[in-house]
């Protein structure tokens, strides 16, 4: 089936910073893999992943999804008896499943962090900020971007004043702002209480959804496709808010596996379904373009969750209807 040829060790880019090691570690891993790749190709699936987010077996659990357990860094995130906010979050109350600690904090929809409050801040501290700023402030973070661009450019050996880089920090520093917007999104107004309540019981696929994203260890891109599975609990969501939670999390620092777990678990946490399941595939700049320079690798993440953890049937009839099973 040739899918272990797919796997790149994603774990490359965050290894040795200097290019020999690092290019000697990945080759030597890669080895590794492929041995391993051969060895597994009969068993499940998941587990020719090359990387540490690949599906676990149960066993793994806990350890999986441990940043779940996590507190919010921002203080701000932290559930707080606030009425001002206990109004607005009338509309979605009815998302909040029947959890134990809803009804000793009514703002938090759940005791997971991943939506806490409104999901803005994690995993950044200064986020809110960055929604909340006034003008001035606006004014001051660009002017600090623009000396940063250019401070770049002097550093690698260009004129920043010769006429094609005038309007170059500025450009990227409004560039930059755009590929982080995420930070300025949260899942409520995402939401926005498109959850219907439809008795319906079966798969539901968003698939090849275009992600574009920042690896958080070099600032640059990475892009590739995001594959989103559930099986509703009765409810379902709007199907369009599902390539929305995918690009909120993607506009962020991410790495690839966070960003793939953390669409799955807001998905489970904002619609409590039997189960989700993420896959995304991507190709990463900070490999193609520098360090090991392969061009047409790719990096498959995946998280199951609920039920397509627990029953290997339903995970595989999503993978082949995704496609994933067959290359
Ligand atoms: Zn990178």
């Amino acid at each position: 089936m040739g899918r272990s040829e797919r796997h790149t060790d994603s774990e490359s880019h965050s290894g040795a910073s200097v290019n020999g090691t690092s290019e000697k570690k990945h080759k030597s891993k890669n080895g590794r893999n492929k041995k391993r790749n051969h060895d597994d190709d009969n068993n499940d699936t998941f587990n020719t992943a090359s990387h540490s987010l690949a599906v676990k077996p149960p066993n793994g659990n806990a350890e999986r999804r441990s940043s779940v357990s996590k507190p919010a860094r921002d203080f701000r995130d932290m559930p707080s008896p606030s009425p001002k906010k206990k109004k607005r979050k009338t509309s979605t109350a009815a998302i909040v499943a029947p959890i134990p600690e809803a009804a000793e904090s009514p703002i938090t929809r759940s005791p997971s962090p991943v939506i806490d409050f409104d999901g803005l801040s994690r995993p950044s501290l200064g986020t809110r900020e960055r929604l909340e700023e006034t003008d001035a402030q606006k004014e001051e973070r660009m002017a600090k971007m623009k000396g940063a661009v250019r401070t770049l450019l002097e550093c690698v050996g260009e004129d920043p004043d010769r006429e094609g880089l005038l309007a170059t920090p500025e450009r990227y520093a409004k560039a930059m702002l755009f590929f982080t917007k995420g930070y300025q999104e949260n899942v409520r107004d995402i939401v926005n209480g498109a959850i219907f309540q439809e008795g319906h019981n079966e798969m539901v696929i968003v698939k090849d959804i275009e992600v574009f994203s920042m690896c958080e260890h070099h600032l640059v891109p990475f892009t590739g496709k995001m594959h989103i599975g559930y099986i509703p609990s009765n409810a379902v969501i709007g199907i369009s808010k599902l390539p929305r939670i995918a690009e909120m999390f993607a506009r962020r620092m991410q790495i690839q596996e966070r960003l793939t777990r953390e669409v799955a678990n807001a998905i489970m946490e904002i619609l409590k379904p039997q189960g989700v399941a993420v896959v995304m595939e991507s190709s990463h700049l900070c490999m193609v373009m520098r360090g090991v320079q392969k061009t047409s690798s790719s990096t498959i993440t995946s998280c199951v969750l609920g039920c397509f953890e627990r029953k290997e049937k339903t995970r595989n009839e999503f993978l082949s209807l995704i496609g994933v099973n067959r290359r």
